[in-house]
């Protein structure tokens, strides 16, 4: 990948999303941060050498469209996409309303979807690029009362997979990155479900999470995105329709 490159991370102000951005950011790229909240985008874009803060829902059609279009004009054509905003829940499947089923899809999977297509056309012009798909161990596994959350991550790995054998022609490569949990405020929002609903304490139900590695442990942001840079390197061109895991040796 050449020194003009063009990041953009959705999601990319806080948790995993800004822990990419300051990795990608050491290697001089510029880099676009995408999510609903501008507060939080400006202030990490503030932190970066080359930081460009854009609004977007990721699960509205005309939203991702008008970001995209701004963030081109803004640093040019786009050669690597982070697709990491995501958002999760839990609930037993008899008590999921379908509102609440379809969010997850909509941001997650349908999210993913419209931000490959978005740059898709620029990326097989240049005939190169970088399409990294966070996704989570929940997108190889499945486990009690995440049916929805984990049904849009299997949803993200199918796609990454079919979307890397389409482009396989050229230097664009198209990869999942499958975290176990990771200490953002994702993870505190587990711990505060657990306490609400088994009256344990907050030290209690994060080692409940933490006991979901192997190594017993929660996955520090940074090491996402350490995972991220590595995909983003030239050598790394070879890897593509993998989904690889972040996640202390728990089953991927
Ligand atoms: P956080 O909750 O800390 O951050 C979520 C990010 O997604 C925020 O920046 C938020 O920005 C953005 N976002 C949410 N909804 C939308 C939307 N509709 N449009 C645009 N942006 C949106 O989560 P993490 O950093 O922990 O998670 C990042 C990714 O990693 C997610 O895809 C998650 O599923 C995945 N993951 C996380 C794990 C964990 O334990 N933390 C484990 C495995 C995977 P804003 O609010 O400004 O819109």
């Amino acid at each position: 990948m050449s020194d003009a490159n063009h990041v953009v991370i959705t999601g990319g102000g806080r948790g995993i999303g800004a822990a990419i951005a300051d990795r990608l950011a050491e290697l001089g790229y510029k880099i676009t941060l995408m999510g609903r909240n501008l507060e939080t985008l400006t202030a990490k874009a503030a932190e970066l050498p080359h930081g460009t803060p854009i609004t977007c829902d990721v699960s509205d059609e005309s939203s991702v469209a008008a970001a995209f279009a701004e963030a081109v004009k803004q640093n040019g054509p786009v050669t690597i996409l982070v697709n990491n905003a995501g958002i999760a829940d839990s609930n037993p499947l008899q008590r999921t309303t379908l509102e609440q089923f379809q969010r997850l899809l909509n941001v997650n999977l349908i999210g993913t979807f419209l931000c490959c297509r978005a740059v898709l056309p620029g990326m097989l012009e240049m005939k190169r690029g970088r399409i990294i798909n966070i996704s989570s161990t929940a997108g190889l596994e499945g486990a009690p009362y995440i049916t929805a959350y984990s049904a849009s991550k299997h949803g993200v790995n199918g796609l990454t997979k079919s979307l890397a054998a389409e482009v396989a022609g050229t230097e664009i490569t198209v990869n999942a990155v499958c975290p176990g949990y990771t200490d953002t405020d994702m993870a505190q929002q587990t711990v505060d479900i657990i306490m609400s609903k088994t009256g344990q304490s907050a030290e209690e139900a994060r080692a409940f999470i933490a006991s979901q590695n192997p190594q017993g442990r929660l996955i520090q942001p940074e090491e996402v995105a350490d995972v991220v840079l590595w995909l983003c390197q030239p050598e790394s061109v070879s890897i593509t329709g993998q989904a690889i895991t972040v996640a202390g040796g728990e089953v991927g």
